[in-house]
């Protein structure tokens, strides 16, 4: 039996209960294949990948709360500190009742390669509660968080282990987490990211993402000799990954025409138009109906419908399967060129195969959206100096690491035989980073 075969044997053993985690530690290995059969006797030996697959630990906390009835709730806390092989432990914190150890491993697991493929010093984390947000007062809020933090205060640090926002994870929870942070270590320390831009968050963090999809794509396309200007694309969600890909897109020439929400979608020949769009969605957060009602050129339609339309660029940026084989044939049907992630795993395994195997260039999620966490840990960089950046200063370094990401898994992918395949490019390009630092770093 390969060494492949015979760990996720192993992992299949020991994390029967987990099955995201499984899912996860299965899809990652089977596309290092190639990298692991040229070294497996090496990696063998060392037990590379039996390390890689074993978090460095893993915590789990009860996190007791009054809410506003004065009734005690418990919820449980855990934190997932992977591998530091390269950097502090990186990852969000989510917030939501379907939260388990399974679902923070296998989202831990994948962090170690996408924070390793932004060319920064992250290793990888996560962590979270079953806690849900939704229907908590301000007041029951505060008082889950600084409860959480009371505990997790323990095992982070600027120099340990940086948290972040994720699902039900955002400004006013990290806000709160911070305070109660500061409160019982008494350091101002760049403990956390995504925080307030007055008390050491990064400008540019919030258009990150959808910024960094964009640089990428544009790299991918410039490297098979087309441009950006002129082109018709194709975006899903109306969020923040959505809206700030939508504004890039325009600023690079190219024509955006759709864009959707949970209930319906948008086709605008004319272009969306973002001002309105931010208008709707991030300051009266109302329904497309309501952009469609204010804008002659838009047609807006219930349901699903995105990728029916002609264009040369997709980009998926709302949620996980929301691009399924028969959108992806429909795509082809219509000409696409391209298709980058920006949600993630946006794209089913069946409608990604499809895509590749028909020749269209397809970047994925862990690339494609690294723009986010890449800013994030620029975020860091700047509480170490002290300093804050200008936003022009970390766009640029933004636009840099994602040019950087592109040529990393292109090379990456032809090494091994699979010129194109960005997808195993971005494995192997994040792993063997991960590999070799373990490797020169002995047996730990
Ligand atoms: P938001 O919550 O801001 O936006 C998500 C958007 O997708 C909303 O417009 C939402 O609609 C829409 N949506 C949700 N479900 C569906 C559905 N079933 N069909 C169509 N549209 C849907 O999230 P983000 O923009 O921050 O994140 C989007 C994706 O990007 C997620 O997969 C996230 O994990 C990923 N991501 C985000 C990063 C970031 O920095 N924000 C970083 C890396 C990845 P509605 O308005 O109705 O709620």
């Amino acid at each position: 039996m390969g060494y492949v075969d015979e760990v996720l044997v192993k992992v299949k053993e020991k994390n029967a209960s987990e099955p995201e985690f499984l899912q996860a530690a299965e899809e990652v290995l089977e596309s290092l294949r190639p990298v692991i059969d040229a070294n497996e006797e090496l990696y063998r030996r060392e037990a590379l990948l039996e390390r890689l697959v074993e978090p460095d630990r893993q915590f789990k906390f009860r996190v007791p709360w009054v809410d506003d009835k004065g009734q005690v709730q418990v919820n449980v806390g855990y934190r997932v500190q992977y591998n530091n092989a390269i950097g502090p432990y990186k990852g969000g914190l989510r917030l939501h009742p379907s939260v388990n150890i399974g679902i923070i491993k296998f989202l831990g697991f994948e962090q170690i390669f996408k924070n390793s493929l932004t060319g920064l010093p992250i290793g990888g984390g996560k962590g979270g509660s079953d806690f849900d947000p939704k229907g908590k007062s301000d007041r029951e809020v505060m008082a889950f968080c600084q409860s959480f933090m009371t505990e997790l205060c323990k095992y982070i640090g600027a120099d340990v282990d940086v948290p972040a926002g994720d699902i039900g994870t955002g400004a006013r929870e990290i806000g709160f987490m911070y305070g109660q942070y500061k409160r019982i270590r008494s350091v101002n320390e760049g403990v956390l990211t995504g925080k307030g831009l007055s008390y050491g968050g990064s400008l540019a963090r919030t258009e990150a993402t959808g910024y960094g999809l964009l640089y990428i794509t544009e790299e991918l396309i410039k490297c098979h000799g087309e441009s950006m200007e002129g082109k018709t694309v194709a975006v899903s969600g109306a969020g923040n990954v959505a809206i700030y890909a939508i504004q890039k897109a325009h600023q690079m020439g190219a024509k955006v025409v759709t864009c959707s929400d949970s209930t319906g979608w948008i086709y605008d020949p004319e272009g969306i138009d973002v001002a309105l769009l931010k208008e709707v969605k991030e300051v009266k957060r109302a329904r497309l109906t309501e952009y469609a009602a204010m804008r002659p050129s838009a047609e807006y339609h219930e349901g699903r419908g995105v990728w029916q339309v002609k264009c040369d660029i997709a980009l998926p940026c709302a949620t996980q399967n929301e691009l399924l084989l028969e959108d992806a044939k429909q795509l082809v049907a219509n000409g696409v060129k391209a298709v980058c992630e920006g949600a993630n795993m946006p794209t089913t395994i069946d409608a990604t195969k499809y895509l590749q195997e028909n020749g269209v260039w397809f970047i994925g999620g862990k690339a494609a959206n690294a723009g986010g966490v890449a800013t994030s840990a620029l975020e860091m960089t700047q509480n170490s100096e002290r300093l804050s950046w200008t936003f022009e200063e970390v766009d640029a370094k933004l636009k840099g690491i994602m040019v950087n990401i592109y040529h990393n898994i292109d090379d990456a992918a032809k090494r091994y035989g699979m010129e194109g395949n960005y997808v195993a490019g971005a494995n192997i390009a994040g792993f063997e980073k991960v590999a070799n630092a373990m490797l020169a770093q002995g047996v730990c």
